[in-house]
């Protein structure tokens, strides 16, 4: 049985479990002395470990090997979607993080109706781990914000695909489904995208794409966007 994984700062032969990692160990799982966990600390590799006390503020950990985990894309792949009203945003990283994305960037843009602050960001990042670590990964992608639509299209400089999922193109500018190289993929919020700012993202190369007759909700615009060039990169199969 796969044994329960924890994220955790730094590896040492004694690491303590604090904060979230450590209520989720104590109170949800219920781990005591001798229970044997896994840790991962972001690099690839996946630790073996074993509870060995259990503190009221912190559980201590005696770390017993190491093994390189093959389980994270080859293709490093960036999702930026527009911030989502409600949960939308939760969900939508959730799937992307099991998907494979590398790296999720939030912005917000002209008819964007959701706004987003520090907690709001944590959490999404909270998301990403969970999912990581339910899905078998071993890295969490990390959750960045952009304030302005500007940068957000411009932290996706240096990436050899650009894709901007359009809602008003009648046929994609180039396919999606057979890349090689890095990836960074655009998703608007539900207000979609103005003309100017699918202009803006096609002077800086960016590409687009249509998903089809039928507008999506963005949410499912994404997981599908994600899903076609992953298939496409050779990894979902
Ligand atoms: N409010 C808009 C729809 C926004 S859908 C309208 O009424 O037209 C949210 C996002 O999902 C879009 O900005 C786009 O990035 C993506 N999307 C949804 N359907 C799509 C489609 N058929 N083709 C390409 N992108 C789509």
């Amino acid at each position: 049985m796969a044994r329960n994984r924890f994220f955790v700062n730094e590896i040492a032969e004694e690491v303590a479990l604090t904060g979230d990692e450590l209520r989720h160990a104590k109170n949800v799982l219920r781990l005591g002395e001798g229970s044997e966990i896994a840790l991962l600390d972001g690099s690839g590799a996946e630790y073996s470990a074993v509870v060995t006390r259990v503190e009221r503020d912190r559980m201590l950990v005696h770390v017993l090997g190491r093994s390189e985990e093959d389980r994270e894309p080859r293709t490093q792949v960036y999702l930026l979607l527009g911030a989502l009203k409600g949960d939308k945003t939760e969900l939508a990283v959730q799937k992307a993080v099991e998907l494979g994305a590398a790296k999720i960037g939030v912005f917000s843009s002209r008819y964007c109706a959701a706004y987003m602050n520090a907690n709001k960001l944590e959490r999404l990042n909270r998301v990403s781990r969970e999912a990581a670590k339910q899905c078998m990964r071993t890295v969490a992608p990390e959750v960045v914000y952009f304030e302005k639509y500007g940068e957000a299209l411009k932290s996706a400089d240096g990436y050899q695909n650009k894709l901007f999922a359009c809602e008003f193109l009648e046929k994609s500018e180039g396919g999606a489904e057979r890349l090689s190289g890095p990836c960074a993929l655009v998703v608007g919020s539900e207000g979609g995208f103005s003309e100017e700012e699918f202009a803006l993202a096609k002077t800086l190369g960016f590409r687009g794409v249509s998903l089809g007759k039928r507008i999506l909700r963005a949410e499912t615009a994404a997981i599908a966007l994600l899903s076609i060039v992953m298939y496409g990169l050779g990894e979902l199969r």
